[in-house]
């Protein structure tokens, strides 16, 4: 076997693996395997200790695993650890740092490479082989091992973080004593949630369903066998009806996964798990998964192919057992706590609103679509939790904190006082917003703000106007179109959009021609990239299909009739061209309708700023529109070349860095030299230092979701525009996000609005 294929299959073995001491132990079996060296062994450092301890080994004594550790500044490996470096010697013993760990046994070996396991720049640990013989490891064997410690530090990682949570099924009953214990994630939505897991879990998604205990054994074992007689009849008459055109080796597959789903092999093994306690759908996952892992791990051919097989052959009665027990019954407490893998609009729905207090992903970022919508309902939210055990944690108590992005499982009571302290600062600060509703956006000086809202959700009408929005400065027309089984008739659309347009007549509403794509899917017009956030997006897709543009632009047009308080807004654009282009739909929709006989007018048409592209052409195409609107999520994204979707670079997505704020800068100055306005409708206007900024640098609207504009409102009335004016141009010298961040969280408490920072927050630096 190739060293890559090696390689390939150690990672793939060892990311399957249940837990931490499994990883491992299977990594030093592996690694001694494929380097035929007489030693493989990890040292991990532990942080509460301040020392490497030797947490597996092959070729050691195994009594010193476990006990065995040394000082950042003892022996080879804490030389490994300080330097993060490799280390190779032909004879460690000879080495003025080698310290003798006699509970080992390594005496006899001589030869001794060490590399450091590095996760997101910080050392977890050191992988060490060792020979007897005296020699130096080659350049070979040396780059294997490192490239190796690359790849498997991130499971590693992984598994120490789930390590803490268990997988009993009775979590009432077997609190772990591990107090504290806290998954990092993105902050996405502000505020503080305590509350009871509910898992999201998508249909026939074998890896998003939790552990649940039984309630009633008997209930799941018959809902179970139902199911799988049901597969097993399935399977039967497919292969009867395909009978004659299948050769008989063909054919004998199907018996093959008959004989799958016998007792003695898939379904003996799930009841088990049912009468152990767990409820049908999880023990079908425990043992399903881990025979996928195990067939995966195979080296023939062959029976790897299987591993899909068991897979389909779980889905199957998964979808059966999900039918009977019908749509996902949450059993939710009064403060539940939504977890989905992929947390999206649509799950918003699961939970009885006023039972959900928070919201954690395992996936996505601060700007993704699902984070926008729950800051726009305003419940604190954390995204991208990469490391969380979701699965084993239904029903469990957590803290959500959205502030800086924590998820704690199984706080103390302590915590949680301290937590609900924070809550009660919060109710406070909403009281105070409260009394904001009908005073004017004005600051000290006398400068108006017109602050307008981002809509999408039905519920976010009223909220708006409770919260004296003056406008609609984005309503993305997409999420009707997600919660969907196919595109919405003109006629359909034309009531959604009629409904807004009325609720806020006279007020404007600027509606969004359809921006699908990125990370927005509609689940019946699917588009698989590979660089979703480069390809098929926003108004690409809609001047591909013109039927699809002109039936809304219609709709929207329609919906006007008699209002005239209509904006069309068009995403994603790049080129003039497209601008053309569009406006010759719109005026072709306009020509048709009118003569049809409806009564409509012209409505205003404006363009997004949302690529570095549309930046540079921001005069061109002012002249082109009635106005310019920035998206500032987008922009981010396109100028510091940071997926705005993807956790791992998140604290990369900096909406404060910079060449953001000069870009940002320019197009206000630009559009308004066209005499045009310009507004902005990314979430930068809903943070009170953004929104500080923005009016400073021009613009002539914020629009943000409705539930951050009283807190916007209370920073505008606590300045003058003097007083932004130098802000901003204080910030505009400063070279790092972060130092920017921090200057504006420092100038809102000089301001005496340091309620609109995030409040002291416990178990953090301040
Ligand atoms: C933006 O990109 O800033 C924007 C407002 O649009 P969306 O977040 O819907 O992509
Ligand atoms: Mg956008």
């Amino acid at each position: 076997m190739s060293m890559l294929s090696v390689l390939r299959k150690i990672v793939q073995e060892v990311s399957t693996a249940p837990d931490l001491d499994s990883v491992l132990d299977l990594i030093v079996r592996r690694i001694q395997q494929a380097m035929k060296t007489q030693v493989c062994s990890i040292f991990l450092f532990d942080p509460t200790r301040q020392r490497y301890v030797l947490r597996a080994s092959q070729g050691l004594n195994q009594e010193a695993v476990g006990k065995v550790s040394l000082s950042p500044a003892e022996g080879i490996v804490g030389q490994v650890g300080q330097r993060a470096e490799p280390i190779n010697l032909e004879d460690a013993s000879r080495h003025p740092a080698f310290h003798y760990l006699k509970a080992t046994g390594e005496e006899r070996f001589h030869a001794f490479l060490g590399v450091p396991i590095i996760h997101h720049r910080s050392v977890l640990g050191v992988l060490v082989v060792q020979q007897i013989e005296h020699r130096r490891f080659d350049e070979s064997e040396e780059a294997f091992m490192v490239t190796l410690s690359a790849q498997l530090a991130g499971i590693i990682a992984h598994a120490e973080a789930t390590g803490s949570v268990n997988s009993e099924q009775q979590p009432q009953t077997q609190v772990k004593p591990q107090r504290d214990r806290h998954f990092t994630g993105v902050a996405a939505a502000s505020g503080v949630a305590i509350g009871t897991v509910v898992v999201a879990t998508l249909a026939a998604e074998l890896e998003t369903v939790p552990d649940k205990p039984a309630k009633d054994v008997q209930q799941e074992l018959d809902a179970f066998r139902v199911a799988l007689e049901a597969v097993r009849d399935d399977i039967r008459t497919v292969s009867n009806s395909l009978a004659r055109r299948l050769r008989s080796d063909e054919q004998a597959l199907f018996d093959v996964y008959l004989r799958m789903l016998d007792d003695q092999a898939l379904a003996g093994e799930i009841e088990a798990r049912i009468k152990a306690g767990n409820w049908a759908q999880g023990a079908l996952r425990e043992v399903v998964l881990a025979q996928v892992r195990q067939f995966n791990s195979m080296e023939d051919a062959y029976l790897r192919e299987r591993a899909s097989d068991i897979r389909d052959l779980g889905r199957r009665i998964l979808g059966y057992l999900q039918e009977s027990a019908g749509p996902q019954e949450v059993e939710c407490s009064e403060e539940s706590i939504l977890i989905a893998d992929e947390l999206s609009p649509a799950m918003l729905g699961l939970v009885p609103e006023d039972k959900l207090v928070g919201l954690v992903s395992v996936s996505g970022s601060g700007t993704s679509h699902a984070a926008i919508m729950a800051r726009s309902v305003g419940i604190p939210t954390v995204m991208g939790v990469v490391d969380l055990p979701f699965t084993r944690l239904e029903g469990r108590q957590v803290i959500v904190d959205g502030y800086s992005g924590r998820v704690y499982v199984n706080p103390s009571e302590q915590l949680l006082e301290a937590f609900r302290e924070v809550m009660r600062e919060e109710r406070a600060v909403a009281a105070e917003l409260e009394g904001l509703k009908d005073l004017p956006a004005e600051t000290t000086d006398g400068y108006r703000m017109p602050l307008w809202v981002n809509t999408g959700l039905v519920a976010d009408v009223t909220r708006s106007l409770q919260r004296g929005a003056e406008g609609i400065g984005l309503y993305r027309t997409e999420i009707p179109f997600m919660i969907r089984d196919f595109f919405p008739s003109e006629q359909e659309q034309l009531q959604s959009y009629r409904s807004q347009l009325e609720a806020f007549a006279p007020r404007p509403v600027t509606m969004r021609t359809l921006d699908i794509g990125g990370d927005k899917a509609l689940p019946y017009f699917p588009i698989e990239e590979d660089n979703p956030f480069l390809g098929w997006r926003g108004i690409r897709v809609t001047l591909d299909h013109p039927e699809i543009f002109l039936v809304q632009v219609r709709a929207m047009l329609r919906a006007s009739e008699g209002l005239n308080n209509l904006r069309i807004m068009l995403p994603m654009v790049t080129s003039v061209h497209e601008v053309e282009e569009a406006m010759r739909q719109i005026d072709r929709a306009l020509q048709e309708l009118q003569d049809e006989g409806y009564k409509v007018q012209r409505p205003m048409v404006g363009v997004m700023v949302e690529v570095p592209a549309a930046v540079y052409q921001v005069r061109r195409f002012a002249r082109m529109v009635d106005f310019v609107s920035v998206g500032s999520n987008d922009l981010t994204q396109y100028i510091l070349a940071v997926d705005r979707n993807n956790p791992r670079v998140a604290g990369l997505y900096a909406a404060y860095h910079p060449a953001v704020l000069r870009a940002l800068q320019y197009i206000a100055r630009e559009t308004r030299k066209e005499g045009k306005p310009v507004s902005i409708c990314g979430e930068m206007a809903a943070d009170p230092g953004g929104a500080l900024l923005l009016m400073a640098m021009g613009y002539e609207v914020l629009s943000m979701n409705a539930n951050n504009l009283p807190r916007v409102k209370l920073a505008i009335r606590g300045v003058s525009l003097a007083r932004a004016q130098s802000l901003l141009s204080r910030v505009l010298r400063m070279d790092d996000a972060e130092e920017i961040h921090q200057y504006l969280r420092q100038t809102l408490k000089q301001l005496g609005l340091g309620q609109l920072t995030r409040p002291r927050l416990p178990n953090q630096p301040s």
